[in-house]
């Protein structure tokens, strides 16, 4: 249930109420918008009247919700959530945030040299995995401890913050000791609940991309763990889906954007490289992120994309990344965004 508190309502009174509320063993988000103060109540609401919160003289109008996210739920929380990561990049709420890298980290001169270039184009944080998903076992599997190592090394050069996937609950300590200023839970962890959960008890920003055949409210619930357990910094990603379509890689589901826009507060960001799985769709795709109302990109650049140890295919090299942003600039600006 969402209870609307009247504009002027005693603070005292409201704090009484709230107490009498986590007597009843409800958990209260409470959310404190521009022109609205608006208490979610977590918990089995069923057997609570309306009338008896409507009785009350701090109590505007109430709603129940009958959506099983509710932290995450725009109902619960009106205005835009911004997601602050590294202390300095801004997702959301008008703030657009590009993330680009190599989809895997490879050696020092890679990363810092890719660093360096989507720096200069104006991207915002630097992407690249350290510990890969690969669907074959004799795949590259990315240089993990080391990767991290290698990310932490280019953040020092470039000052910008990195991302990059975590896909077991037992590196959460090197994560958080390298400082990931972001968490990346890939596709294929979207229902991974422990890794949910543990993400959750850290107060890290966490990009959590969508599955490969998840529905938005599958995913908007993994955000909800993710929430559940305190950690709000929750910033979604579109990657493509399964469909009966072969020409590329997947499908970018380019609805998805206003639909969880409309669900949920939650930033919502496009990752046009692995939607596409084909360089040359990426910067058409990107553009249209941006007009459907995208608060940011991920996109994968490499520096000699022939050679790359994953997702060469898809991924732009540094020049044409500048291109792209040279276009994504004023796309941006034309609609109110600001690049961060
Ligand atoms: C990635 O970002 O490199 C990645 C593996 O993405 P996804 O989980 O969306 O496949
Ligand atoms: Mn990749």
């Amino acid at each position: 249930m969402i209870i609307v508190l009247k504009q002027n309502a005693p603070a005292q009174q409201v704090q009484a109420f709230c107490k009498e509320l986590t007597n009843m063993g409800f958990e209260i988000n409470d959310s404190v918008g521009q022109n609205t103060h608006i208490l979610g109540l977590i918990g089995d609401t069923k057997a609570l009247s309306e009338s008896w919160v409507l009785a009350n003289p701090v109590v505007d109008t109430c709603r129940r919700v009958s959506e099983p996210y509710k932290k995450a739920n725009r109902k619960f929380h009106p205005d835009d959530t911004v997601v602050e990561v590294g202390g300095k990049v801004k997702i959301g709420g008008g703030n657009f945030a590009i993330m680009a890298g190599p989809c895997s980290v490879e050696s020092e001169e890679q990363i810092t040299l890719v660093a360096q270039r989507v720096k200069a184009a104006g991207a915002s944080l630097l992407r690249g995995g350290a510990f890969k998903p690969r669907t074959s076992p004799y795949s590259f599997q990315g240089l993990r401890a080391e990767g991290l190592e290698l990310l932490d090394h280019a953040r020092s050069v470039t000052g910008q913050p990195i991302v990059t996937e975590l896909m077991n609950n037992e590196h959460i300590p090197l994560f958080l000791d390298k400082k990931v200023d972001m968490i990346q839970i890939g596709a294929r962890n979207m229902q991974n609940f422990e890794l949910l959960k543990a993400v959750g008890r850290t107060n890290v920003p966490v990009l959590l991309k969508r599955g490969l055949s998840s529905t938005l409210e599958e995913l908007v619930m993994s955000a909800e763990y993710i929430m559940a357990e305190g950690n709000p910094n929750v910033v979604l990603c579109e990657r493509g889906i399964r469909t009966f379509e072969t020409s590329m890689r997947n499908t970018l589901d380019i609805s998805a954007v206003p639909m969880l826009k409309k669900m949920t507060h939650l930033p919502v960001v496009i990752d046009p490289s692995h939607a596409a799985g084909i360089a040359f769709m990426v910067p058409s795709l990107a553009k249209a992120a941006v007009a459907v109302g995208a608060d940011g990109l991920m996109i994968e650049v490499h520096n000699d994309p022939a050679r790359a140890k994953s997702d060469g295919a898809q991924s732009l090299t540094p020049d044409q990344f500048d291109d792209l942003m040279k276009v994504l600039r004023p796309e941006l600006e034309f609609f109110g965004m600001k690049l961060n």
